[in-house]
């Protein structure tokens, strides 16, 4: 048995200082916001190297905040890619707003900066590349077309704690990052939790308040906003977990190096020099895709799909605009990713024996 993900072996690693932190909380009598989230939100924008950082109850809070503070209202139009997980576009609905699908490049599985400019039109408010897998999308032609255009850039970090593009970290390039801490991710609470990241007091202002019922002051609302609060315990854990992060991604990238020697036939494409990828995802794409997992199923390793169904093809999200086919890379991409276990708890000889596996798997189906 080799699991796709284990959380509880991290846990065990971590339970003596996880432990006091949580029961320091509860012996706090603060169990929303507080000394440890505010310690974590600036311990995490110095780490990003973003000069504000908003903790929120989740990634998804974080997206519907960072929409709602860069204007996004109803009957706007957000460019997005349909090769992610549904949250981005779920958010972009709450605003009241459309998501414009543009297709992914084909090396990177992010935002093909090519398909942007035809997607604008006069409704467009902004564009919100996702950092698929833990691989910056190319922020440089996007920041290029959306400053010609005076649209926001809203990244989505989700899965990208620490992903560098050009020396730069995930959330610092475009005007607003959003982050989830929900428990799979690289960055986990043990419950759900989400941060935007911004260099625009302005918007950290907005954020801050939307996230807190709209208060300028208690009972005092300015804007009608959200309980999308952090709890205190989540602020803790993931003030225990920042000691550790960057091991963490340290081993995902080890164990994704090894992968990439121990697989080299299967020509998945090497992320862009410019590009510091942190492996939340490691995929590779395979023509039996459907056949490959049920195998994997079969001999007890775990293996995954992100994404088996584009946004576009989701029912909730159907757009006349965008039928089956009109997203051909997206659509091709999720017939054949498949994601191998790529978690830092992950042992040589499980790393080894998941090659092993596919390389029998891809021969026989070769043959
Ligand atoms: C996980 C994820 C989200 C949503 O985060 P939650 O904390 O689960 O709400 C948004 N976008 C992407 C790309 C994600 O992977």
């Amino acid at each position: 048995m080799i699991p796709f993900l284990d959380l509880k072996s991290q846990y065990q690693q971590i339970k003596s200082e996880i432990d006091a932190a949580v029961l320091g909380v509860l012996d706090s009598g603060a169990y929303v916001m507080g000394p440890q989230v505010e310690a974590f939100e600036r311990r995490f924008a110095a780490w990003c190297g973003a000069p504000h950082c908003l903790a929120v109850n989740s990634g998804t809070s974080a997206l519907h905040l960072a929409l709602l503070a860069a204007g996004v209202g109803p009957g706007d139009e957000v460019v997005t890619v349909s090769m992610t997980f549904v949250a981005t576009a779920a958010a972009i609905r709450y605003c009241g707003a459309r998501p414009v699908f543009v297709d992914v490049d084909p090396v990177t599985w992010t935002m093909d900066p090519a398909h942007i400019a035809k997607a604008i039109t006069p409704r467009t408010k902004a564009i919100l590349p996702v950092h698929l897998h833990g691989l910056m999308a190319d922020m440089d032609p996007i920041m290029e077309i959306a400053r010609r255009h005076s649209l926001v850039v809203i990244e989505d970090a989700a899965q990208a704690h620490g992903a560098e593009y050009k020396g730069r970290r995930a959330g610092t390039i475009g005007d607003l990052g959003c982050f989830s801490f929900y428990p799979g991710k690289n960055l986990g609470a043990y419950g759900e939790g989400g941060a935007v990241t911004t260099a625009r007091p302005d918007l950290a202002h907005k954020i801050a308040l939307l996230r807190d019922w709209g208060q300028e002051q208690k009972y005092h609302h300015v804007l009608a906003g959200y309980n999308y609060r952090m709890d205190a315990i989540q602020g803790a854990i993931l003030n225990v977990k920042m000691d550790h992060i960057d091991a963490w991604t340290r081993a995902r990238r080890a164990i994704a190096g090894m992968y990439d020697k121990l697989l080299a036939p299967l020509g998945r494409p090497a992320p862009p020099e410019d590009r510091r990828h942190v492996y939340h995802v490691y995929a590779v794409r395979l023509a039996q895709r459907d056949a490959m997992l049920q195998a994997f199923r079969d001999e007890g390793v775990g293996a995954g799909v992100h994404y088996p169904v584009p946004v576009h093809l989701q029912e909730a999200y159907r757009d006349p605009d965008f039928p089956a086919g009109s997203l051909p890379r997206t659509e091709r991409l999720a017939a054949e990713f498949l994601s191998l276990p790529v978690y830092p708890e992950l042992q040589p000889e499980q790393l080894l024996g998941v090659a092993r596996l596919l390389k029998k798997l891809t021969l026989a189906a070769a043959e």
